[in-house]
């Protein structure tokens, strides 16, 4: 016989959502330093335990967040950025969805620790899994947020042992992202440190709120990368750009520079799978050794387009986009590269000596 159709207790849906907005590591940690950066933060102090996987706790010297909100702050679909679909094409915050905190909530345990400029004493908020305040407290903090996440995953088994099973390779995820974000957060200090047991704190990233992406990229990856690097900019009439760095067309500093491929979308680190390979592919062609598989580009590419002309809203992480001329896009990237990388390839060898 036909079971009944029944509405899933909004709990469980809640739940069941949830794992989908923060699905690893590496995503809890994006959502909390986007938070921050949205909040005006030129400070990010992120300090993990156990390579996040005991405590991630993210400190910023953000606008802070107010008494009346620290309800509405974990609530799902909750949020200040956004207000009616229209506003979607203007936004310009990493976030819109609400559904960060709340998740998170579900997925571990959530502390939230704040203070805006015209409030005399900080608040420490602590939230039950539906999001809802357990307990607040006063505190002595200047002001800005800190938002601190303990044992993530405890209610997703599953997760939570695969998490600590493959800690270094999720990690090693996290390590890519924050490289994305200190690398495009220009003016805003962020240090990433862990701690192992009950040994000393490693610094894992450190940034130092500089103007440029070139000098993140330097404080990132060190100047030896940074040197084997060449600007690549390209405008358009129509509103659309693309700046920041490849690797030179030389095999030794393509091999030198490793295999990162760091795409932007109006400074929102993006996958962009079809620009990576564009690159790999144009690249090979113009190396001097070009059909040997290890020798990868590396690249930091900042696309600015009109808002209207993509869609970031795909998945609930935003790391996919809809790009309306991708075609015509990819050609233009294509392009530059060969204008910038060409010269190289034809560059003859100094004559042999006979
Ligand atoms: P979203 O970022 O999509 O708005 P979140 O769940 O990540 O959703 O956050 C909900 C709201 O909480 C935000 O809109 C913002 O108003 C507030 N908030 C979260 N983190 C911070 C922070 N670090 N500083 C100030 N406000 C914050
Ligand atoms: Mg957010």
């Amino acid at each position: 016989m036909a079971r009944p159709i029944a509405a899933v207790p909004a709990a469980t849906v809640h739940r069941i959502a949830s794992g989908q907005v923060i699905l690893d590591l590496a995503t809890a940690v994006k959502e909390i330093l986007e938070n921050a950066l949205d909040a005006g933060a030129t400070n990010v102090e992120i300090k993990l335990k156990e390579y996040g996987s005991e405590l991630i706790e993210v400190a910023d010297n953000g606008c802070g967040i107010s008494n009346e909100n620290y309800r509405a702050l974990t609530l799902k679909y909750h949020t200040s950025k956004l207000t009616s679909f229209a506003d979607l094409q203007e936004l310009s915050s990493f976030g819109f969805r609400g559904e960060a905190l709340s998740s998170l909530c579900a997925v571990a345990e959530v502390t939230v620790s704040t203070r805006t400029e015209d409030s005399t004493t900080g608040t420490r908020i602590s939230y039950d899994k539906n999001g809802s305040i357990l307990s607040t407290a006063p505190i002595a903090r200047a002001k800005g947020t800190t938002v601190a996440v303990k044992e993530l995953f405890k209610p997703l088994p599953v997760r939570f042992k695969e998490l600590r099973r493959h800690l270094k390779r999720e990690f090693a995820k996290l390590l890519t992202l924050l490289q994305a974000y200190a690398i495009i957060a220009t003016g805003v200090r962020i240090i990433c440190t862990n701690q192992v047991g009950t040994g000393p704190r490693t610094r894992i990233i450190s940034t130092q709120g500089l103007a440029s992406m070139r000098d993140n990229i330097v404080t990132v990856f060190g100047s030896r990368t940074a040197e084997a690097l060449v600007a690549l900019d390209e405008s358009s009439t129509d509103g659309i750009s693309m700046h920041g760095f490849v690797s030179r067309a030389s095999a030794s500093f393509g091999k030198l520079a490793g295999e990162r491929h760091y795409f932007f979308l109006n400074g929102r680190p993006v996958n962009l799978p079809k620009f990576s390979k564009v690159l790999m592919d144009t690249y090979r062609i113009y190396t001097s050794c070009g059909n040997t598989a290890n020798v990868r580009p590396t690249a930091f590419i900042d696309i600015r387009l009109p808002k209207d002309s993509y869609d970031i809203n795909v998945t609930p992480d935003k790391r996919k986009a809809l790009i309306h001329q991708e075609q015509s896009l990819l050609e233009a990237f294509q392009k530059a590269l060969v204008r910038m990388w060409e010269p190289a390839a034809v560059t003859l060898p100094p004559p042999s000596r006979q």
